[in-house]
């Protein structure tokens, strides 16, 4: 075996997951096919779930610097920095459960932060090496990589693709991908815009958007081809489509093309092949959730697959059990977002009713909480009598000292007054009398920060023997 663990891809998914299982004792590879990191702008921030689980890993520092230089950049380029669903800026981010905060910061930004964590970690990422096969046999996979050295095979006890939508792993590893194709074209590309344009907005065929260096068409009549690049005459193509107006486009500085096709996995999991993030689920960037999504796949497979890794592999079904779901709610909500994008006269009827909705501070809570996931409960596989079990668990303030800092070590933790007599060496036992939450005396904290077991009524030993 060659490793415990390699995790094909280094984008923002597949290096916390390495982190994740590094912290757990399992030492992973990460292949890298860019010779370099990538500095695609993407994603601009992350969900209060994410966030909070890079705050328990103590990285909350690192996300506040940069989530100020953020909010400043997102109230210049939007006039708000109230979240959309749609592009209707109105989401209050506190409706969903005041105290949860995502954080602005940019995906190369966070990548980088990533790596130097992976780097006091000790683990390393070998940029320049594409996985180019896979085999999945019963004791072990077989990948074959490709790096400026040759070909080599590489033996595993797992692979997990965390090499984003277009994903090889899922390929090589036949994974169904059920889903619904495109219907519509987002292109975004930097340069100057030259001709008689309408204003920028909703138009009869599409959105239009254009100012400050750059021009970006939502386009409902086309379907591009994948292996042509994003230049200045598809972009132009694009805009005559949008418009019906002839431009030219100087300085073309490149960009983005995507879709909002909407696919997920059948299940992450075929039995040493896994998958993670967008390998195992793409939809449209709508609302700002891919990241958050993929990110959160990671922090709950990273404690089960090293379990596995020591011998026991009986958590693992439980990683497509629990994230299955929560990929399918949010392929729903960014389909229903593609739907108020589409143009015409009923939709920007519809969008105004939606609009208004959005004003009823009912609706906007619901869509605070559908964006942010912070209401998502996993089913336990064991009776527990406290409504918050299955739930991510809140910022706390134990006795004093902040959750984050009781949390470094990836570590079960179970707080509570007892906790000595509760607790066994595969969990930190702190005792605690105040939890700073009133609808919790006592905790049992997963790894990945999920609520296991809760109150004092809990049977927290059989939680600990169910997970631990
Ligand atoms: C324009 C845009 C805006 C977005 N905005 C947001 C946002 O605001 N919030 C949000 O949450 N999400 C947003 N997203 C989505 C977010 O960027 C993705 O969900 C995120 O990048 C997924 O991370 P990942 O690690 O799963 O995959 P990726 O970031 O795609 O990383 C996959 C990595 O795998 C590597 N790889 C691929 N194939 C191989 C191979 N065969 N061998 C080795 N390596 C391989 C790739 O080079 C890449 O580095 C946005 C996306 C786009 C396009």
């Amino acid at each position: 075996m060659d490793a415990d663990v390699v995790v094909v891809g280094a984008g923002p998914v597949g290096l916390l997951l390495a982190a994740e299982l590094a912290l757990a004792g399992v030492r992973p590879i990460v292949l890298e096919r860019l010779d370099e990191p990538s500095h695609q702008p993407k994603a601009r921030g992350i969900g209060p779930l994410a966030a909070e689980a890079l705050r328990r890993r103590g990285l909350g520092p690192d996300l506040d610097r940069e989530h100020a230089d953020g909010l400043r950049k997102l109230e210049r380029e939007h006039g708000t920095t109230r979240a959309h669903f749609a592009w209707i800026h109105k989401i209050d981010a506190d409706a969903a459960d005041p105290g949860r905060r995502g954080a602005l910061i940019g995906q190369p930004a966070l990548e980088a932060l990533l790596r130097r964590r992976l780097d006091e970690l000790g683990v390393k990422v070998l940029f320049g090496h594409a996985v180019t096969g896979l085999k999945n046999e019963s004791a072990q996979v077989t990948l074959t990589v490709e790096s400026a050295a040759g070909s080599r095979e590489v033996v595993t006890g797992y692979a997990v693709g965390c090499d984003g939508g277009r994903s090889t792993v899922r390929k090589l590893g036949e994974f169904d991908f059920p889903g619904t194709p495109p219907s519509m074209t987002v292109r975004f590309a930097r340069g100057h815009v030259e001709g008689a344009l309408p204003a920028p907005g909703r138009l009869p065929k599409g959105t239009l958007q254009y100012g400050d260096g750059m021009v970006a068409t939502y386009d409902f009549e086309d379907t591009f081809d994948r292996s042509a690049p994003l230049d200045a005459d598809d972009m132009r193509a694009s805009v005559r489509r949008v418009t019906g107006v002839d431009v030219e486009i100087s300085d073309f500085a490149g960009g983005l093309r995507f879709t909002d096709q909407a696919r997920q996995a059948a299940t992450y999991r075929r039995g040493r092949t896994l998958l993670a993030g967008d390998a195992a689920h793409v939809h449209s960037p709508s609302g700002g959730q891919g990241l958050n999504l993929g990110l959160m796949d990671a922090m709950n497979l990273g404690w089960k697959l090293a379990a596995a890794v020591r011998g026991d592999d009986r958590l693992l079904d439980s990683y497509t059990a629990e994230r299955h779901p929560v990929g399918a709610a949010v392929l729903r909500n960014t389909r229903a977002q593609s739907a108020l994008l589409a143009p015409g006269p009923q939709v920007d009827a519809l969008r105004d009713v939606f609009s208004d909705l959005m004003d009823l501070p009912e609706v906007n809570r619901y869509l605070s909480r559908l964006i942010s996931g912070v209401t998502i409960r996993y089913d336990l596989p064991y009776a527990t009598t406290h409504p918050m079990a299955g739930l991510a668990c809140p910022p706390l303030i134990v006795d004093g000292v902040p959750l984050e800092e009781l949390t470094t070590s990836g570590r079960p933790l179970l707080l509570h007054p007892e906790a000595k007599a509760i607790g066994d060496d595969r969990v930190d036992a702190v005792v605690a009398h105040d939890l700073g939450d009133d609808r919790l005396a006592a905790v049992l904290l997963r790894p990945d920060g999920v609520i296991a077991g809760a109150g004092l009524d809990d049977d927290l030993r059989s939680a600990i023997k169910a997970w631990f």
